[in-house]
């Protein structure tokens, strides 16, 4: 190994740093931090050049000087930001009340021990997880450890060796290895994603792209597609919800769809691409935290973006930057008409997938759902942008067996973010609150309210999806309404039997 060689800007001014290969993720810090003139609590975060941050560690990838990276200082008053001080300030209180109370009852009490062992595992949490490393509490031993922990294997793998082994494993699969009965399968809502692996899921997407000719209609050589799927597969975080698997489902609906309505023969290919192309792209790089953290907060994409549509902007703004390096640009046999086209379906497509637009665009579909028309443009791009949210939010319409894991893992999610708003003292939606929300009732109000009125309209257009996705929604809504009866039924019942009990305790 020689040494990295590492180019990058920081307040306006160019630097490089020379990383030793044996050198140790202290001395990579201290070597950043100086040139950032920064305090040793200042955060620092390092960008790409496609805006996306990278770890200050050891396996920084040497680069050029045209893809510089970009130093910047996120906090320099550790006030502003707060967590790792908040912490230290709690942990304090919690030693200071820990020792009030052992005083007083010779041991702690629950609540405290409860609290102690809350603060201790969110710390964990925090050093332990790459993609939150900018807030300055990240430890590569930890992280190492505990990927280790996960695997049988003595020997730990950096996420970039992981990468790499699913790189190779993506390409050494052949195409014509899956089956007709897979390909079949895979043109419809009940397809189950939980059954295959990072690799496959390239493979399936790889067979979904060459499926609708876009490899000849658009000249894409097969090894550009190969490698814009991988930096897809590369640009989604390791989170619970909007991870790989997410954008799998969603494209993978989105084709299924295309299949179920017969849409080839409605809108042009062109247009097929943008849809395809938007759902694998539409979450590219998500934090794991909503628009509402990012602006309450005020991250850096919250500034970067002006508080609109903070996430869905860099989603797309990554998607283009993956295809900006020319040997994963799909798009480079186009012509400038056709890329300009494809650029402004895709950035409509994902921008529309913020739900904080959910009724206006539902609104303007209802409007011109009854005198809908294919060869009208603008009609044509309300539906895109409808058909990007139906399979964005798609997963109460597959079988129950492969939705409902995904409601644990968006629960952990939103549990993640409240937690940390909890501890920034930030608001918290009472949908994410892990002491307000249950299964059932995180399920039934979106599905009457959302998932509903938005599934009804596009059946109207197209009448074939009331047996594929509205049918399998109103089952979902049937469970989750017969599970919150039930677990109301039992608090009430548990309410009434200690009432009894306590009135007892008291004859
Ligand atoms: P996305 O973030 O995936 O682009 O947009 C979809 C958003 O809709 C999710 O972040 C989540 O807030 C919400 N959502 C999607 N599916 C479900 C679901 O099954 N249940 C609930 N309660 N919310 C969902
Ligand atoms: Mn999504």
């Amino acid at each position: 190994m020689t040494t990295k060689i590492i180019h990058f800007t920081v307040n306006g001014a160019q630097e490089t740093a020379e990383l030793e290969p044996d050198c140790s993720a202290a001395d990579v810090k201290d070597v950043f931090w100086a040139a950032a003139e920064a305090e040793p609590d200042h955060i620092l975060k390092l960008y790409s050049v496609d805006g996306v941050v990278l770890n200050i560690s050891p396996l920084l990838e040497a680069n050029s000087r045209d893809s510089s990276y970009r130093l910047e200082v996120v906090a320099s008053d550790p006030k502003s930001v707060g967590m790792p001080n908040e912490l230290e300030a709690m942990e304090h209180r919690l030693q200071q009340l820990e020792g009030r109370v052992l005083g007083e009852a010779g041991q702690p009490r629950g609540a405290v021990c409860d609290l102690t062992s809350q603060v201790e595992s969110f710390k964990k949490k925090l050093e332990s997880v790459k993609h939150l490393s900018w807030m300055g509490l990240f430890k590569e031993d930890g992280d190492h450890q505990l990927e280790a922990s996960r695997k049988t294997s003595s020997s730990p793998m950096s996420a970039q060796q992981e990468h790499q082994q699913v790189r190779r494993k993506f390409l050494n699969m052949s195409s014509l290895q899956v089956t007709e009965e897979v390909r079949e399968h895979l043109k419809t809502p009940t397809f189950d994603n939980w059954q295959w692996e990072e690799a496959e899921m390239l493979v399936l997407l790889q067979v979904i792209f060459t499926d609708l000719d876009f490899l000849t209609a658009f000249h894409i050589r097969l090894d550009v597609l190969q490698n814009f799927l991988f930096q897809v597969f590369c640009h989604y975080n390791n989170i619970p919800f909007h991870n790989f698997r997410h954008c799998f489902c969603v494209t993978q609906m989105m084709y299924g769809l295309i299949w179920l309505t017969d849409l080839k023969s409605k809108v042009s290919r062109m247009d097929l691409l943008v849809m395809l192309t938007s759902a694998l792209c539409h979450d590219l790089d998500h934090p794991g935290y909503n628009n509402v953290f990012q602006i309450n907060a005020q991250t850096d994409l919250a500034l970067r973006y002006n508080d609109i549509s903070p996430l869905e902007n860099h989603h797309c703004a990554v998607a283009f930057g993956i295809m900006a390096q020319p040997e994963c640009n799909i798009l480079k046999n186009l012509s400038s008409d056709q890329y300009k086209h494809i650029r402004g379906g895709m950035i409509r497509c994902i921008l529309a997938t913020d739900m904080a637009r959910h009724n206006e665009i539902l609104h303007k579909f209802k409007s011109i759902q009854p005198v809908f028309n294919f060869t009208n443009r603008e009609h044509k791009e309300v539906l895109m942008k409808i058909m990007m949210k139906v399979s964005d939010i798609s997963n109460e319409a597959r079988p129950m067996a492969v939705a409902e894991p995904w409601l644990d893992c968006l629960l952990q999610e939103f549990f993640n973010q409240s937690d940390t708003e909890k501890l920034k003292g930030l608001p918290v939606a009472s949908f994410m609150d892990r002491d307000k929300v249950s299964k059932p009732s995180s399920q039934t109000g979106f599905i009457r309210f959302v998932l509903l009125p938005l599934f009804t309209e596009i059946t109207k257009l197209f009448p074939c999806l009331e047996e594929h996705i509205l049918e399998p929604v109103r089952r979902a809504l049937d469970f989750y309404s017969d599970l919150e009866r039930a677990s109301k039924q039992e608090e009430e019942e548990g309410r009434s039997s200690s009432a009894g009990a306590a009135g007892a305790a008291l004859l």
